[in-house]
């Protein structure tokens, strides 16, 4: 089940059957208000959105209902486009697998500044000692075809 996927019944909740054996499910995760329209914006329109808070003059990427700062509801009116430009606010290189195995050629794994907020994601086209704190990415989203609805919508944020 996909994170933009709805349950329509409480069953589904519990169970998931995929097709030949179901097993029980423990523990459902939503994106939330927020997130659902923030990945759908993404999916849809190849678009990142977030939310501005007026009264603080703060723009949250990616979008939520509240700032954090006043506790404002931050409704549908506050939500904005970002564009798909940011910066490098921190990053590290990725020398090593998940199990523990040495990679071939090291990733580029970087915090991307977009407005007032970040983005963890992969950094791509670029090279490991061409990559500087405030280094100005855009983001680079999948052909619409193949988006899901989550962050890996975006292949990775590359130099431009
Ligand atoms: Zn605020």
């Amino acid at each position: 089940m996909g994170i933009l996927q709805r349950i329509t019944r409480n069953i589904d909740n519990r169970y998931w059957d995929p097709g030949l054996i179901g097993f029980p499910v423990k523990n459902s995760y939503t994106a939330g208000v927020a997130g659902q329209r923030f990945f759908e914006e993404i999916k849809e329109n190849g678009r990142i959105f977030g939310s501005k808070c007026a009264g603080c003059d703060l723009t949250y990427v990616p979008a939520r209902i509240y700032c954090e700062r006043c506790l404002s509801g931050l409704e549908e009116k506050d939500w904005v486009d970002v564009g798909d430009e940011g910066t490098v606010y921190a990053y590290t290189e990725v020398h090593q697998t998940k199990s523990g195995e040495a990679k071939e050629k090291p990733s580029l794994i970087a915090a991307v500044k977009i407005a007032d907020g970040l983005l963890i994601h992969r950094l791509g086209d670029c090279l490991p000692e061409a990559v500087h704190i405030g280094m100005p990415v855009k983001a680079e989203f999948k052909p619409k075809n193949e988006r899901q609805g989550g962050i890996e919508d975006i292949k990775y944020f590359k130099p431009f």
